[in-house]
């Protein structure tokens, strides 16, 4: 990757001149069955920007309680374009269309707001990594279309859940009106996501990321690590996947409560706490101590979540600590 980056030829992306960026977003369109994709910096911006092409200031976007979108953006949809939002509830944020059916209000007159877009995470982020079902968003699409109503996709993981679900990417692409896709998750870039849509919507967004600061220059030498990210890192994220399912499976023998090893399916192991004594921090602290790195995103959820720079090494080294440290936790 970092030879790639070395050798990557580069022109001015601002002017839509550097040829590695147009290559990437060319084949990451493709791969998805989308008109066109603009290369940004982040994959919140790549959120923002698409949104901000669906929904005008005063309208509703509407998703899951727990998405990243809602939670983890900073309100930025409220405040960089005026857009309000409401949530439907899910277990480990699974979409069945009818939790979204039920509190959707389209076209809703002078006198109340009007939901114009729903947003999909795929695969779920805060809900340990759930692939959506492509039958319950093909049925949401259907459904909403007729009534005027967009569908966004935060596909940050979504390489995971083509590769867990075996679902082409186009398929998942077909049923959405944008989407933003990372890089820099677990294909391993160091920095990159695009946003995907028409070519009419593309070139729109193209103006708002200049606006909102977010036009790169000679950025090929990012984008040379993205294309190669594709080509060799996608293939791997089974490998993720398989070593996330191991980890649960031993999380779970130390105790059912923590974790439903069933529930894992791609590289998101989330611990659900709320039976221990032990707050996720001070669990994430003592791991470590181990050399075993986790996130504490609530005051009971620690998250673990596997990639390729982990070896088989510390596979071995995961699974002799994390028992003993759960164990001593569980008692104390
Ligand atoms: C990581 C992530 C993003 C984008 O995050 P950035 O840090 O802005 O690149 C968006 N959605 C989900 C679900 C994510 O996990």
């Amino acid at each position: 990757m970092r030879d790639a980056m070395a050798s990557a030829e580069v022109g001015d992306d601002v002017y839509g001149e550097d040829p590695t960026v147009n290559l990437l977003e060319e084949k990451v369109a493709k791969l998805f069955g989308k008109e066109a994709a603009l290369f940004c910096p982040s994959g919140s911006l790549a959120n923002q920007l698409a949104i901000r092409m669906l929904v005008a200031p005063g309208e509703e976007l509407i998703s899951e309680t727990n998405s990243h979108i809602v939670r983890a953006e900073l309100g930025a949809a409220a405040v960089f374009s005026g857009i309000t939002t409401r949530t439907w509830e899910s277990d480990r944020g699974l979409l069945k269309a009818d939790d979204v059916l039920k509190i959707i209000k389209p076209n809703s007159g002078p006198y109340l707001v009007s939901t114009t877009a729903i947003a999909i995470e795929n695969t779920h982020n805060f809900g340990g990594g759930t692939i959506q079902p492509i039958l319950e968003i093909e049925k949401l699409r259907n459904q909403t279309k007729v009534l005027g109503i967009s569908m966004h996709l935060d596909g940050a993981r979504i390489w995971n859940a083509h590769i867990a679900s075996g679902v082409k990417l186009a398929e998942y692409g077909k049923h959405f009106d944008t989407l933003s896709v990372c890089l820099s998750k677990g294909l391993g870039s160091p920095i990159g996501s695009l946003m995907l849509s028409s070519q009419e919507i593309v070139t729109k967004a193209r103006q708002w990321r200049k606006r909102y600061g977010g036009g790169m220059r000679q950025v090929g030498i990012i984008a040379a690590a993205g294309i190669y990210a594709i080509e060799n890192n996608l293939s791997l994220l089974n490998l993720d996947h398989k070593r996330a399912k191991l980890i649960a499976e031993i999380i779970e023998k130390v105790s059912p409560s923590l974790i439903d090893a069933n529930s894992v399916e791609t590289n998101i192991v989330g611990l659900d706490l709320s039976e221990f004594q032990i707050t996720a921090k001070t669990l994430s602290d003592e791991l470590k101590e181990e050399g075993i790195l986790t996130s504490a995103l609530g005051p009971k959820y620690l998250r673990l979540v596997t990639h390729f720079d982990i070896t088989e090494q510390d596979v071995a080294k995961i699974t002799e600590v994390l028992p003993r440290v759960l164990k001593h936790a569980l008692v104390s």
